[in-house]
């Protein structure tokens, strides 16, 4: 034998925590016991049980999306695998792309939307703001573009792009598709994929939906999917390659081996947003969200972005000079157990309010973790007065 030992591991129980961490960063996000449970379980990809999930889950991602697309299909892999699916699917080489960037995640689109040859055009919207759609008409009424890519939610510098509606209406009077990423924000705010004219929309399971990463969704207009049907570029790509994923999704048939168990945990988050209803849970988020940022701002922190551009689903927060972000995180996720996030090259701190991040028991005690935290790692904070704030905002129901 050329390898005779097998390598020396220790057992995941050396390696995870004693206590799982409470996950309150931009994601993945904490999942309730229900879709646990389902994320446990291994049936036949194919065959009527799979085909009664596979409807429901359909059903149910239309009520989220807001919309009666018959083409919303589920994708094995990250979030990025169906913003791969929109971009390859609906950018031929040559074609006009107008990229929206706000930061990481939008230029990622971009960047996709090059790799397929498309010919982009980045828009960069400048730092914290939203993106302006005087700026975009003035763009559209320059170039021919095809395709629009946006984000909702810029979760890397957590800015939202409250102006959405109105650019991917101008998108359509200019005859373009638009491709939005809804990763951090689906289910936690409005989206209404047939009302506002969106062509293509994303989301990943560990974000809004509280779901496991690994499986996400897509779905396709009915204008996008004419233009998938007649397209004539070969597709480069054979997973993502919407007409056969169709096979799976709308035909029951062999794509390739769905990731059964990811479904089935999807399928469980979206029945528990149907229970709670998405009035409900936008509702929940919003009160959530403003209770953390009163919070954070009365414990003496800033806010990174200005309340007007500022999204609710990822709260940044700016470290105080000679307070170091690592070692905050470091101490909150060592003694208190609480996992948040940093950012991308930025001292900046980010606290995620999606799905489960977004309930009472879970802000009070990131609040509690944060507070000690800064003061140990060198920050001025008044926690009581942040408790207080919280407590406040959620007594008063936002
Ligand atoms: C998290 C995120 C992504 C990427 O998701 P992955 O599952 O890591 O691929 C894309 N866009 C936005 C807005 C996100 O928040």
């Amino acid at each position: 034998m050329k390898y005779p030992q097998p390598p020396a591991v220790v057992s995941l129980d050396e390696i995870l925590p004693d206590e799982p961490l409470l996950m309150m960063g931009a994601g993945p996000v904490p999942i309730p016991p229900k879709v646990a449970y389902a994320n446990s379980l291994v049936i036949n990809h194919l065959g009527d049980t799979m085909n009664r999930v596979v409807e429901q889950v359909k059903s149910m991602s239309r009520y989220v999306f807001q919309t009666e697309s018959g083409h919303v299909m589920g994708v094995a892999g990250p979030a990025s695998a169906a913003m791969e699916m929109a971009i390859a699917n609906l950018v031929e080489p040559g074609a006009r792309v107008l990229s929206i960037c706000n930061g990481l995640f939008s230029s990622r689109l971009a960047e996709m939307a090059g790799r397929v040859g498309g010919e982009v055009t980045r828009f960069d919207v400048p730092d914290k703001q939203s993106a302006n759609p005087a700026d975009i008409e003035r763009l559209l009424k320059e170039g021919r573009y095809a395709v629009i890519t946006v984000v909702q939610g810029e979760t890397s510098n957590t800015v939202w792009n409250r102006d959405l509606v109105e650019i991917c209406r101008l998108g359509k009077q200019y005859g373009c598709l638009n491709i939005v990423d809804a990763v951090c924000t689906l289910s936690t705010m409005e989206m209404e994929m047939d009302e506002w004219g969106v062509d293509a929309i994303i989301t990943g399971g560990q974000k809004g939906l509280s779901s496991i990463p690994g499986v996400s969704l897509i779905a396709f207009s009915e204008d996008a999917w004419r233009h998938i049907e007649k397209r004539n570029a070969p597709m480069a790509h054979w997973c993502l390659d919407a007409r056969l994923a169709d096979n799976f999704w709308n035909k029951h048939a062999y794509h390739y081996t769905a990731p059964v168990s990811g479904i089935l945990a999807l399928h469980e988050a979206l029945r528990l947003i149907g229970e709670e209803t998405l009035p409900s849970r936008f509702r929940r988020h919003a009160v959530c969200s403003s209770a953390l940022q009163g919070g954070i701002e009365a414990m003496g922190l800033d806010l990174l972005i200005q309340a007007e551009a500022r999204l609710p689903s990822v709260v940044g927060i700016t470290v105080p000079d000679g307070v170091s972000a690592d070692k905050v995180r470091h101490i909150m996720s060592q003694v208190h157990k609480v996992e948040i996030s940093g950012a991308f090259g930025l001292n900046i701190l980010r606290i995620g309010q999606m799905g489960e991040q977004s309930r009472t028991h879970n802000l009070f005690r990131t609040i509690h973790a944060l507070g000690t935290a800064m003061r140990v790692a060198g920050g001025k904070v008044d926690l009581p007065a942040g408790m207080a704030e919280m407590e406040r905002v959620l007594a008063s129901g936002g």
